[in-house]
């Protein structure tokens, strides 16, 4: 019979800890959106747009009495709902972007960031949008292109 030494236990009760399941539910969210970055040199220096795609992700090691880790139709009104009305077809811009000022004036819709507006701090920001309100977040991934994508993820 093998020894069993105490490491080797202790790794066995780890192995055992990480074969415990969780479940996760995503939920897909479209939205369009225009931007520019400052400070930058590239073709994204001017303003344009993007069709963006987000992949919400969250999780639990349980289920709610409902059996779910998170109800959809919730999903889609919080942070759809939150999406489109802060997002959805507005220019995206750093907050000392002076296009701010030139586009406000002409009454166009803007959302401004302390930082530039790339894929990455967008799939940042939307992480905190759905951490407030009290989903389980996990993940949250931002497609600019079919090609191109971020993610900004819970980092246990
Ligand atoms: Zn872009």
């Amino acid at each position: 019979m093998q020894e069993s030494t105490p490491a080797a236990r202790d790794l066995g009760g780890r192995h055992f800890a990480k074969m415990v399941g969780m479940y996760s539910v995503i939920k897909r969210i479209d939205f369009c959106y225009g931007h520019r970055l400052l400070d930058y040199d590239g073709p994204c220096r001017h303003p344009h747009g993007h069709n963006a795609v987000v992949e919400v992700e969250l999780g639990t090691a349980s289920l709610d009495g409902r059996d779910m880790v998170a109800d959809f139709g919730d999903i889609k009104r919080l942070i759809k709902g939150w999406i489109d009305r802060e997002l959805d077809h507005r220019m995206i811009l750093r907050r000392d972007d002076p296009l701010v000022e030139a586009l406000r004036a002409l009454g166009e819709p803007v959302y401004l960031m302390d930082s530039n507006p790339t894929v990455e701090r967008l799939a940042q920001l939307l992480f905190e949008i759905v951490r407030q309100h009290d989903l389980p977040v996990i993940r949250v991934t931002v497609w600019e292109t079919p090609a191109s994508w971020a993610t900004y993820a819970s980092a246990s």
